[in-house]
Formats: structure tokens, sequence, C-alpha cells
């Protein structure tokens, strides 16, 4: 290649006279400094033009028996790096045209060439050459890390399939993102999470080998295509060193530091499929599953993840649905008094009856609503129905037991969560005293402090508040007194395992535990007379299970109080 001031012409001209005429043209050109290669037959000529070396091409039409139309048209590649110039005989229209159909730049006639025309004709095509090149690069980069875009990433992988095609190798495409980037956004604002990215980009162009392509996919999104012989263990190398990179803080210019994660996905041509736009997606779809395992982790792509993810991508889409158009139910379950046998309350169960797939696992669409926050208008939908129902049966029944709902984590965590509260109470004209909450042990994996403060406000309400599953989970038994609860839940395992050592001594603890604290113990999942005995004889006051009912639509548990709603509970 030629220094900046200089500029590399490569001249294919067959005629020696015509050859040292156009170079003391260029001689004479004293503005720039032009290095004249001469190629005076067509093998030479196309073999400097593909060398790349060279600013710019001047051509004779006229080289024995092909024409210079005819060399550059099977050159059109190297045109893209070296434009070149048509130089014929005599003005010709039908030449113009085949010369510019064949990628040439301009046209020039040798009777008219002086310096000065010479000098402007290849200023103006090196300028435009530059812009062109410029637009070019713009169409296939970032503008913001500089690394290939989409266009460019699903080019390359087409070419390495092309060739990995050939000659029976791999090749593996890696996606990637970075953990809760947009809680990075949201905090630190846009410009620190450009910052972010533009620093991640450089550092992970380091850790690249030159047959690698790394692309920016857009947002957070990242892609990286691994060819020459790849190996799983030369992928989770990268993904090993890019977590490296990712270790250190990133410093923006407000001066904060930020330390992130990603979740990586591996995919590869012969575990999915040999089309670059399916590979990308299945890369996509293993990122999706390293997310669900917990973050900061990779995976590698297999076939059943495609079928588990487009079967929630359409339960969570038909869900959105139901939650919408009110067509999930909401079905209650009773509380029976140990020692009467009475009805003292009902827990409110979630019910979707899928058109096409019939009744769904309230532990599984719960699931789903929680990952996708979906969760918040649904928990608002069950505590209305509840709360409403409940209303209903102590102006028709006289009802006067609670109702109480379960309300996952998120809830708890969403800021709009006690209002919502109030909201239904002043819509149903429920008794505050007559709704209790449920919720699991996970919450005290949150920020304990916010709990509290939360569930306090919710105390002060005068709605009761229950720790279900009680006796499996998170809380070790010393946070339960930071909490103001009502009702301890004793988890269904136990009372399973009541005739074992283990599980009689929870039971006991459990009832012990909630009488000094003074909240009243309830057991779930009594399904047989001799658990029933065993809770009754331990002083469990509530119960709960299939020995008694499972939970009833609304109008089921209706009739039950219509009809005075005793259970037997002695022998
Ligand atoms: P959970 O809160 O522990 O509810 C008790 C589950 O045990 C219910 O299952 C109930 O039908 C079942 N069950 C009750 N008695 C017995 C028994 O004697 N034997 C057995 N084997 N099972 C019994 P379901 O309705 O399938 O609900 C599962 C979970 O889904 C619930 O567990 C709760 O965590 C969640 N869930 C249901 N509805 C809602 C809701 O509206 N909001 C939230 N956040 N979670 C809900
Ligand atoms: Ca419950
Ligand atoms: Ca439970």
């Amino acid at each position: 290649m030629s220094t900046p001031d200089e500029i590399s012409v490569l001249l294919v001209e067959d005629d020696e006279d015509d050859y040292f005429l156009t170079l003391d043209l260029f001689e004479s050109i004293d503005t720039r400094n032009f290095v004249v290669t001469w190629a005076d037959n067509v093998e030479t000529a196309i073999s400097e033009l593909q060398s790349g070396k060279h600013d710019i091409c001047l051509i004779d039409y006229r080289l024995g028996p092909v024409t210079g139309v005819e060399v550059l048209e099977s050159c059109r590649e190297a045109l893209r790096s070296t434009p070149a110039i048509v130089l014929t005989g005599a003005h010709s229209a039908e030449v113009d045209d085949a010369a510019s159909k064949a990628g040439a730049s301009d046209y020039l006639v040798k009777g008219d060439l002086t310096a000065a025309v010479l000098e402007r004709a290849v200023r103006y095509v090196l300028q435009r050459s530059d812009s062109d090149a410029r637009i070019e690069y713009l169409a296939f980069h970032d503008p913001l890390t500089d690394l290939p875009n989409r266009l460019l990433f699903s080019d390359r992988v087409t070419q390495a399939l092309a060739r990995v095609a050939r000659n029976e190798e791999e090749v593996f495409v890696i996606f990637f993102d970075i953990d809760h980037f947009k809680d990075i956004n949201d905090t630190q604002g846009h410009a620190a999470g450009d910052q972010l990215l533009t620093q991640l980009a450089h550092r992970l162009r380091n850790i690249l080998r030159p047959s690698d392509t790394l692309a920016r996919l857009g947002g957070d999104e990242f892609a990286m295509c691994i060819e020459g012989c790849p190996t799983k263990r030369r992928a989770e190398a990268f993904i090993a060193r890019a977590q490296q990179a990712l270790a250190l803080p990133f410093v923006t210019d407000s001066g904060g530091s930020v330390v992130v994660t990603a979740s990586f996905g591996v995919a590869s041509t012969i575990n999915t499929s040999m089309d670059p736009e399916e590979l990308l997606r299945n890369a996509d779809i293993a990122m999706y599953q390293a997310k669900r395992v917990g973050r900061n982790t990779w995976s590698h792509y297999e076939r059943s993840m495609h079928e588990q993810l487009e079967r929630r991508i359409a339960l969570e889409r038909d869900l959105v649905r139901a939650v919408n158009n009110g067509d999930l139910e909401v079905h209650y379950q009773p509380f029976v008094s140990l020692s009467t046998g009475e009805v003292v309350g009902f827990e409110a169960l979630c019910r979707w009856d899928h058109a096409a797939r019939g009744a769904q696992s309230p532990a599984e669409f719960v699931g789903l609503a929680e990952e996708s926050g979906l969760i918040v208008q649904l928990g608002d939908y069950v505590m209305n129905t509840a709360a409403r129902a409940a209303t209903e049966w102590r102006q028709a029944h006289g009802f006067e037991g609670f109702v109480s709902v379960n309300v996952s984590p998120h809830q708890i965590a969403d800021s709009g969560f006690v209002d919502s509260l109030v909201r239904t109470l002043d819509q149903t004209g429920m008794q505050p005293e007559h709704l209790v909450i449920e919720f699991t042990e996970t919450i005290m994996t949150g920020d304990i402090e916010t709990v509290v403060s939360v569930l306090d406000k919710i105390a002060e309400l005068g709605l009761g508040i229950a720790l279900d599953d009680f006796g499996t989970g998170y809380s070790s038994l010393s946070n339960v007194h930071l909490l103001p609860i009502s009702i301890l839940k004793v988890d269904r395992s136990f009372v399973l395992r009541h005739q074992e050592r283990k599980g009689l001594s929870m039971l006991k603890t459990i009832a012990t535990m909630a009488s000094s604290l003074g909240v009243a113990a309830i057991a779930e999942g009594i399904e047989t007379d001799e658990q029933l005995e065993c809770l009754r004889a331990l002083g469990f006051p509530i119960g709960q299970g299939f020995l008694f009912d499972k939970a009833l639509s609304a109008d089921k548990a209706s009739e039950l109080l219509a009809g005075g709603s005793q259970y037997r509970v002695f022998q």
C-alpha cells in the first residue's frame, strides 16, 4: 500500500509508448505524488488488482485478445478496494456503458488526456470511493462500539457455514447479553449504559482470535461466531475469558463504577442447524435457559429447550389474555376447625382452564406470571374476586370466617401493593379482619427491611398475615418473630410424615412455637383420619386438606355455607 501522501496507481497498458505517455503525465502532476506500477499483460493485471495493493487502477480498453472491461468484470470484488478508470482510443457510448456496467468508476479518452484532466479524474474517483467505503462501513457496523452489526454478522455466519459445509467442520455461535442491563440504564442513565457497552466491546476485542467474529446485535445483545476447528471446549474457553473481562469494574464518565455479569447461550452446527438465522435463534434460546437457571452462566442448546420455550411463550401469551379477559377462576378450599368441624375460612386458589389445553397447574402458571411480572395483575384479580365472594357469603349466609389469598414476593415488592389492598377493601366492602394474606418463606430472601415495613402496613390495615409452607424454607426460625404474623401454616410434607420421628417432632415444634408466639397454627394437606387425629392431639386448632374438601367453585362454596358447613372431625 502507498503511504498517506502517495497514491499507488496500477497502470494496465499493453502498448509501451502509451505507458510512457501516461507515466509522464502522472509525473508532471506536482500536487500529489503518484507511484505507478505497470502491468503490460492480463495475468499481471489481474494478480496486481486482486492484491489490493493499489489505490486506483487505470486500464486500457484494448489489451490484445481481451478488453480492459472484461478484465474488470473478472475482478469485480477487487474493485471495491481499488476503483478503476478505463482508457480508450476514442469516444464510444458503448464502451462507456460497458465500462460502468463492469464496475469501472470512470472512462477517459487517451487523446484528451492532460495532466490536469488526469489529476482531476483520479481525485474524484478516490473521493467517491472513500465515501462509498464509509457508507458501506456504516451499513455493516454498529456506530457505538464499531463492532460488526447484525447484518454483517449474519453474512459472516453464512460464509462460515459455506466453508464448513465443504470440509465438515463445525461452526459455533454464542449469543449473550448483560444480566439486568436495564437496571443499569434505569439507575445510572443511558450515557453510562453506552459507556459500559463501549468498554465491554473493547475488552472483548482483545480476547478474540483473528478468525472469530464478534458483533453487537442491538441493545446489550452480542453474538460471536467461532470457526476454524472450534470445539465445545473452545466455546467455553471464550466464555470464561469473557467472564474474566467482565469481572473488572466498568468506570463511567460520571465516576460511577459498575460490575456486571452476562449470560451466554451456545449453538453449533452439529446439534442444530445449518441455517444462520436458526443457529442464532438457537443460541438465543440456550441463553434464555442460562438466564432461567440463575444468570452469569452458559447453556448449550438442546432441542428440548426449543419446545419448552415455545410452549412457555404460547402459554404466557394466553395467560396475558386470560388475565385481561377475566377468564381465570378462583376456587375456595375450606379451613376447618379441628375442634368443632365448622368451616372457619377459605383459601382462595387460582384456576385456569385453558380453552385448548385444559386445566393448567397453578404452580406452573403462577410461576410464569411471576417471571413475566403479570403476577401483580393476576394477584390483584384474585384478591378482588375473593373479597367480593366473601362479602356476598357474609350477606347471604352470615358467614363470619376469613378468606386467605396467596401473595407472591413480587407483589410485596411492588410499590403499589398496599394501595391495591386498600382499594380492594373499599370497593368490595370487605372487613379487613376477615382478609388474610398468605406468603411463603421465600420472601425472606429479599430485602428484609422492606418486607417487614410492607407487612407492618398490612397488619396496621387490620389484615391477617399467614406464613405458608412453614418449615420448608429459608426463614431461620429466629427471623419469624420479626414479622407481624397471625398464622403459621405448617407445610404439607410434615403432615404427610407425621408417623416419622422427624415429621412428628417438626409438627410438635411448630405447634409449640405458634402458641408461644400467640399465633394460630394451621395444618394443611390433611388427607387421612389418622393425620387428623394426630394433629388434633397436637393441638392444631385449624386444618385444611382433601379429607374435608378440595378447592370448591364459588357456587359450591356458597352451597356449603348455605347447608350449615359442618365437617366430621372426630370418630
Ligand atoms: P399453596 O398455597 O401451598 O396451596 C395449597 C396447594 O395444595 C393447592 O394446590 C391445593 O389444592 C393443594 N392441596 C390442598 N389440600 C391438599 C391435600 O390434602 N393434599 C394434596 N396433595 N394437596 C392439597 P394448587 O391449587 O395446585 O396451588 C398450588 C400453588 O400455587 C399454591 O400452593 C400457591 O403457591 C400457588 N397459587 C395458587 N393460586 C395462587 C394465587 O392466586 N396467587 C399466588 N401467588 N399463588 C397461587
Ligand atoms: Ca397457600
Ligand atoms: Ca401451602
